[in-house]
Parts: C-alpha cells; structure tokens; sequence
C-alpha cells in the first residue's frame, strides 16, 4: 500500500514551506487540496505541477473511499490544506481516519499552524492550552460555547475572522468578566502582522475602533481562568468549622 502524507503549508510566508514538504509534494502521485486554484500558485512555485484533487469539507464523504482506493493500489497521496496544517479547522479527520482503519501508512510532515504560531510568540502561559477552533456566528450560541471553557485553567485559542473579532471579544467580555487578559494575533508571517494585548474589553474596544484589524485572519488567546486553589479550599473549610464549634455550647 502506499502512504498518505499530512504536509502543512504556509500560513502566509512561502518561506515557511520546509524542504521536506517540498519533497513529498513533488514527489506524490496525487496532491488533495481545498481548493486546487487556491494551492496550484504555491506548487508552482516550487515547480509541482502534478495532480491535484479537491478534497474539501463538502466532498468529503465521496472523496475519502476514492483516496483510499489508490492508496491501496500503492499510490502515494499528499495531503495539503489552503494554509497550515490539514486536520486543524480544516478537512482530513474522516480521511486520516479511514487510512488508519485500514492500516495504511500516515505520515505527517509538520510545519506552520496559526495556533500554535500565535502562543509560541503571545506571551501567555504555554504549559496547557485547549485549542477550540472557531467559535459559533451568532452571540448567543457564541456566550453558551463560551460557557463550557469558562472554568480552564489552561490559555485558550481560537480561531476567528477579522469580520468577527470584536464581536466575539465582546462576548468573552461578558462571560469571562471584562478584566480576562487576551492577545489578538493577526496576520502571522505576514507584512503586516500584528499582535494586540490587553483585557477581552479593551482589546474589543481597539478592534471595534481600528478597521484595519478588522481585515484579515486572527488568532485569539485567552489567558485562563484561576486554579482551583486546594489549600485556601482547606483553609476556608477550617475557618467555616471553627465559627460553627465556637457556636456550640
Ligand atoms: N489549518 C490552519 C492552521 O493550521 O492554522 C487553520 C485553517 S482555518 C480554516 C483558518 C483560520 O486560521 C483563520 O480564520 C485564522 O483564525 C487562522 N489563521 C490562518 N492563518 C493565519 C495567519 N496568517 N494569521 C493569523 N491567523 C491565521
């Protein structure tokens, strides 16, 4: 059988497309990708020109048996995305999980994701995170998504678009509490990269006033709400004892 490989691509910066990503694209049977006039730009200009197949979340289910097939038939399969790594808000679980299923042979070829792009770079604990991806569109269904990670200890990133950002910072405003400190990452390994770094209020409020940073693709992390504190737990229940035994005759 052949093997499928998990290649990412840049997030902006052609220059992050390792030389190992180079190689297995021009070396596959077959490249999946989103979105073929979107990725034959960057093959080409790295001289690729083989076949590509549009492998996206609306084709999903017809595409993963066709794949599966040439994999079989020993065809060597790359699997790419429109920007960063395939699987991370983006096709190729129901793939890379039949592969597996199947036995067939799954190889990542690491490279740039914007997550963890914007927290190596943040400033915000990096010890544990919980990636959520992109948050529902409307407030409400937004704030109860929010709700379910209100208590993480760990920074939390999400994806969202510069459209959104304000909207959705406004909405962990409400259910975080305004004081929550967050960075907004925007438009990573690109010209015009920025990272903003303030409370979910304030930096709700500069992205409502600034148009520019509503442009383009962002990363928001969140700094995570306060560990459970054991020992003041125990100190609390002594003191909560204490008034009760000092009641008692
Ligand atoms: N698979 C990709 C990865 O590994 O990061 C993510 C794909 S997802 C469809 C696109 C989202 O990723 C954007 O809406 C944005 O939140 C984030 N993103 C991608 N490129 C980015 C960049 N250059 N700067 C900031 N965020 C980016």
């Amino acid at each position: 059988t052949g093997i499928l490989y998990v290649v990412a691509t840049p997030i902006g910066n052609r220059g992050d497309l390792s030389p190992r990503a180079q190689s297995v694209l021009a070396e596959a049977d077959v490249i999946a990708c989103e979105d073929t006039r979107h990725s034959r730009p960057l093959l080409a200009s790295i001289g690729v020109t083989g076949e590509l197949l549009a492998y996206h979340e609306h084709n999903e289910e017809q595409m993963a048996p066709r794949l599966l097939e040439r994999l079989e038939a020993g065809e060597t399969i790359a699997l790419i995305s429109d920007a960063g790594t395939p699987l991370i808000s983006d096709p190729g679980f129901s793939l890379v999980r039949a592969a597996r299923a199947q036995r067939i042979r799954v190889e990542p070829i690491p490279g740039p994701c914007a997550a963890i792009c914007a927290l190596s770079a943040a400033g915000l604990p990096s010890d544990r995170f919980l990636f959520i991806g992109f948050p529902p569109r409307t407030s409400s269904q937004r704030q109860r998504w929010l709700e379910a990670v209100k208590t993480e200890t760990g920074t939390l990133i999400l994806y969202e678009s510069g459209r959104r950002a304000a909207a959705t910072l406004s909405d962990l405003a409400t259910v975080f509490g305004a004081e929550r400190r967050a960075v907004v990452a925007r438009e990573l390994t690109k010209r015009f990269e920025t990272f903003l770094e303030g409370s979910v209020t304030e930096l709700s409020q500069q992205v409502a006033a600034n148009p520019e940073q509503q442009l383009g693709e962002l990363v928001i992390l969140v700094e995570g709400g306060p560990a459970e504190d054991a020992d003041g737990d125990r100190r609390e229940q002594a003191r909560v004892l204490q008034l009760l035994a000092d009641e008692l005759p």
